[in-house]
């Protein structure tokens, strides 16, 4: 078992998780960010096979916030994050990761202190505040906890420590989608008819390959309509793919030469609370995350924000 003394614990390394953590430590807090995955990204987050990648979560973003412009102006800067060329620029522009998703949350997370391979399994009394405890047997005193995870996830674990957050979270639902990557010779996707031809089961296409310095197969990204998701959210994989792509099929695509098809439990928040964040000054815990906001990569930027001013402004530190 590891042991360690510190103060602000970060639980989640998705936009908002970042955008939060990173706040806080350049105004000088300490803080550690704890993430479940092998990396950062959470919903950004991009799946590799054989010969090809495709972002299989958020395939873009826009900005349309001036703060969140100035930092997505510091990501195009950096090169992590390219402007499709296609869309203007202002508030029209549309955005993706480079050379993929995650790419400017890296760029966040590289001056911070990020556990990954840690989920955080429980949140009790200790003795600089909370004691948390991860499923990898690591335990750690902090005097402040963020929540920065989908409101499912965020109930269970604040029930004890913060049941008035805990019980705002276990009412905002968020809907799932499958996700289907399918994989083409070269150049063979690009028969497909207009996107907006595309119904039945795929509620968006978007040409995963055709971003800026993606490399290896023609993938494109299918999404699956929500309420088609949540009528076979426990169907078995390889029927999800053989559905949407035969959708896709029916709207002129060609047979691919591979699919595999992904499931979000959570991937959007349908009814976000649009209140940017929550803060609990007694107990010293918050909450962040797009579902507090608008639903969106700008909304969690923002509302991770948020609460790094509540903090800093209740700050004992
Ligand atoms: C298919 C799809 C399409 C989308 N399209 C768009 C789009 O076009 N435009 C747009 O703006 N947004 C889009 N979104 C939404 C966008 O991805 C999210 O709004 C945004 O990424 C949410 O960031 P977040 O930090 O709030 O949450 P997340 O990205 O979900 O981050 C939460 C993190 O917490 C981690 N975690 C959870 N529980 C624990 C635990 N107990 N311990 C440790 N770590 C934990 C997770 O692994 C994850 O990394 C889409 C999402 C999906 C799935």
């Amino acid at each position: 078992m590891n042991s360690q003394q510190s103060t602000v614990a970060v639980i989640g390394a998705g936009m908002a998780g970042l955008s939060c953590a990173a706040a806080l430590s350049a105004a000088g807090l300490s803080v550690v960010v704890y993430e479940k995955s092998r990396g950062v990204g959470g919903r950004m987050s991009t799946r590799r096979g054989e010969g090809w990648q495709c972002d299989h979560g958020a395939p873009s973003f826009s900005a349309t916030d001036a703060r969140f412009g100035a930092e997505v102006r510091r990501w195009l800067k950096d090169g992590s994050v390219t402007r499709l060329q296609h869309d203007g620029d202002g508030e029209d522009a549309v955005y993706v990761g480079s050379p993929k998703m995650n790419a400017p949350l890296r760029s966040i997370g590289s001056s911070l202190n990020i556990r990954t391979r840690q989920r955080v399994t429980g949140i009790a009394t200790g003795t600089n505040g909370w004691r948390l405890t991860t499923d990898a047997d690591l335990v750690a005193d902090h005097s402040e906890i963020i929540a920065a995870i989908p409101p499912a996830q965020a109930s269970p674990l604040l029930a004890a420590a913060a049941p008035t957050l805990a019980q705002l979270a276990g009412e905002v639902s968020m809907d799932p989608a499958w996700v289907v990557m399918a994989q083409f010779q070269h150049g063979s996707g690009q028969r497909l008819v207009a996107p907006s031809l595309i119904g039945g089961s795929i509620a968006r296409v978007v040409h995963d390959a055709n971003k800026p310095g993606r490399d290896g197969l023609d993938c494109w990204l299918l999404i699956a309509d929500s309420r088609w998701s949540q009528a076979h959210l426990e169907a078995d994989a390889d029927w999800v793919c053989a559905q949407l792509v035969g959708d896709f099929r029916r709207a002129g695509a060609p047979r691919p030469s591979s699919s595999v098809a992904h499931r979000w439990r959570y991937a959007l928040a349908s009814s976000p609370l649009r209140q940017g964040c929550r803060w609990d000054a007694q107990s010293r815990i918050g909450l962040c995350g797009d579902w507090l906001a608008d639903g969106t990569v700008e909304g969690a930027w923002l509302s991770g924000q948020a609460l790094a001013e509540r903090i800093l402004a209740s700050s004992p530190h």
